[in-house]
């Protein structure tokens, strides 16, 4: 046999096609094997993950190509983001993965939902098309759901040969949805991960806020709300707390694997204003209503709201010889008024029955609520009813029922808000307000069996920080 002509043009190529097949495949490997040390020998270099998958598909000419796929994950030895935002098209596969590993099948590709993203966007991140969303929809009823994803939430996908073999919808901490390809199409499986219930417990006293005495006893901002909401009836955060206040709190926290993952209810709490201590504990009643009560079974809710509107200034207090600013007469003010935005909502202070609805002389448009056992509100003034607002309807504490105008003899945008109790104006800031039913004789064993132990608790608990902090040890629960 002769030997081949040599020529100066000769390329790489063809010098390659020259080669038997077998000799090929070896020069294929060696090349690899080549390529596999460079790239592992410079780990750092953040050019090396991106260019292997590039080299490999060119080394495709080599018809080496199911060597290829398992090569291109081990070499990605950067940690590339475990939340793959990144577009496919330049990370073949998503999931990072350590180089000693060679994954065995197809991997898991993680996706957080951002805002903006949207199902179809993200099952093509995933390498999908709609085909595999009108499936999964045909399929399984429950995926509705996905139609509710939220940014922070996560999809997993698990595709092998270009189709959606498995999806695991991440609601929140505990909450899941998976969606599995089975022969007869997909089936979906809820997963409901129960948390551990432990009882945290904190104390401080205040300085300067509530707020700041929460934060550094290590109460979250949740925590914090709900205890001034729980005292809020019997005292005034932005006006009574003063230096030297303190507070106990035991509450629920939720722990799944050893970890905190979340905060539940506060159970029991204690606070002391000006040297008067208040206790609250919460009960569920046979209902299933939580409410929070005095220890002795009263409710801790107040009957009615103090005030109509929240955050509002106080423009003209109940005066029974005032001068009047439109008529400029000596006439009693029944009431209290509250400067406001006009449309402001107005909220019912209390529950109760609208007993009228319209323009009545100077108060314009006004509504009266009864509210049984002698009780009565009235807001004049309003720009506008709340729809539905006609004489004989029902109203829940804390219903909007109009909005804040100065319709009638009004000077500017107010509203004129009275507080009756047995055909008697009174004084709506400071007359006594009744406290919300409490527990029902009948009840009150039952109650007692299963909130006694809660306030025992939080003394317990209380004690033993102090005994720990007179020793000098740090708090820990
Ligand atoms: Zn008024």
């Amino acid at each position: 046999m002769a030997p081949p002509k040599s020529r100066t043009n000769i390329t790489a190529i063809s010098l390659i096609n020259a080669f038997p097949r077998g000799h090929m495949i070896a020069l294929a490997l060696l090349l690899l094997c080549l390529l596999f040390s460079l790239v592992v020998s410079h780990p750092q270099d953040p050019e090396s993950t991106i260019a292997v998958p590039i080299s490999s598909t060119e080394s495709s000419n080599f018809d080496a190509r199911p060597l290829l796929p398992s090569l291109d994950v081990s070499l990605n030895t950067e940690p590339l983001s475990q939340t793959t935002d990144t577009p496919p098209s330049a990370l073949p596969l998503a999931t990072s993965t350590q180089a000693e590993v060679l994954p065995q099948g197809p991997q898991p590709k993680e996706f957080t939902v951002q805002s903006g993203d949207s199902l179809s966007l993200l099952f093509r991140r995933a390498g999908l098309g709609d085909k595999d969303i009108y499936e999964l929809f045909n399929d399984a009823a429950e995926a509705k759901n996905l139609r509710k994803i939220k940014p922070g939430q996560k999809l997993t996908f698990l595709v092998d040969d270009n189709q959606l073999k498995e999806l695991v919808y991440t609601i929140n901490t505990l909450d899941s949805m998976t969606f599995t390809r089975a022969s007869k199409g997909f089936i979906a499986k809820d997963t409901s991960l129960q948390p551990d219930i432990q009882h945290g417990f904190s104390q401080g006293v205040i300085d300067s806020s509530l707020y700041m005495a929460g934060k550094r006893s290590g109460l979250s901002t949740g925590l914090t709300m709900e205890l001034a909401n729980i005292f809020g009836w019997d005292i005034d955060f932005a006006l009574d707390i003063q230096k030297g206040d303190a507070f106990k709190v035991m509450y629920e926290e939720q722990h799944l694997d050893g970890k905190r993952i979340g905060y539940g209810k506060i159970l029991a709490a204690e606070f002391t204003n000006s040297g008067k201590t208040f206790r609250a504990v919460r009960y569920v009643d046979k209902d299933g209503v939580a409410r929070y009560y005095t220890p002795d079974g009263r409710g801790m809710q107040k009957a009615f709201l103090r005030t109509p509107i929240e955050f509002a200034r106080i423009s003209s207090h109940f005066n029974l010889a005032r001068k009047h600013p439109v008529l400029h007469i000596i006439r009693a003010h029944k009431g209290t008024d509250y400067a406001a935005a006009r449309g402001t909502p107005i909220r019912a202070t209390g529950d109760g029955k609208v007993s009228f609805a319209g323009r009545k002389g100077g108060y314009g448009n006004c509504i009266i609520i009864n509210h049984g056992s002698g009780y009565e509100t009235l807001y004049g003034h309003m720009n506008n009813f709340a729809k539905g607002m006609r004489a004989g309807t029902r109203i829940s504490q804390g219903d909007i029922i109009g909005y804040v105008g100065s319709t009638g003899l009004a000077s500017g945008p107010h509203l004129h808000y009275e507080f009756h109790v047995n055909g008697q104006v009174r004084n709506p800031v400071t007359v006594p307000l009744p406290k919300s039913m409490g527990i029902d004789k009948s009840q009150l064993a039952v109650f007692n069996e299963s909130t006694r132990p809660l306030i025992a608790k939080l003394n317990e608990f209380s004690d033993n920080t102090q005994v720990a902090m007179a020793k000098g040890t740090t708090r820990n629960n």
